[in-house]
């Protein structure tokens, strides 16, 4: 399937299973490299990670833990600006080498909020491994250690990431097809 219609709008093929996967064994064996021999604690950040994270887990041959986290963004005090809450993080990550997940990094607000929470508990190393980085809009500072793909501006469905919901279940990733007018 080159084209596909979710909702309203038509999305065409843009990264394939194969390009995909190629792509995820090499972050996983970058990470198996560089933490040979350590145990390495992950967040999967849901829900467009879900896929991203069950095929890259699968690539590890490292001792690996694995937390699935949802990240809620409110507007709070004057003070407190926005505030960024992560539901399921159950562990405590004080001394652990931690990798996020994360399937696209667009500004970067949300990780940016999220991080120093994390660092709050004091884990050895704090890392992020994004499938797909859309550098051009990033206005918020995120350190990531490890990118699958920098892509342009445009939206994207497909392998977890959806659009109004739907699309999430193609095993390709389709970007927002030029409208003809
Ligand atoms: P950020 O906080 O970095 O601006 O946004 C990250 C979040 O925005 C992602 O986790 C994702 O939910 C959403 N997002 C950004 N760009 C896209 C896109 O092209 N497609 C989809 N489906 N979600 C996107």
């Amino acid at each position: 399937m080159t084209d596909i219609q979710v909702h309203d709008k038509r999305f065409s093929i843009y990264l394939t299973e194969a390009v995909l996967q190629k792509r995820i064994k090499e972050l996983a064996d970058a990470v198996n490299k560089d933490y040979s021999g350590k145990k390495v604690y992950f967040i999967a950040i849901l829900n467009g990670s879900f896929m991203f994270a069950a095929d890259f887990f699968k690539y590890l041959t490292i001792d690996s833990e694995i937390c699935f986290i949802k990240l809620v963004s409110y507007k709070g005090t004057k003070s407190t600006g926005n505030v960024t809450t992560a539901i399921g993080l159950e562990d405590d990550l004080h001394g652990k080498d931690v990798i996020i997940l994360e399937d696209i990094i667009d500004t970067g607000k949300t990780l940016h909020y999220f991080l120093p929470q994390l660092q709050h508990q004091q884990p050895r190393s704090l890392k992020i491994v994004a499938l797909l980085h859309k550098s051009e809009m990033t206005r918020y500072e995120v350190p990531i250690d490890y990118t699958g793909f920098v892509i342009p501006n445009k939206f994207v469905v497909g392998y977890g990431l959806d659009y109004d919901g739907l699309g999430r279940n193609y095993k390709n990733i389709y970007q927002l097809a030029e409208e003809v007018s």
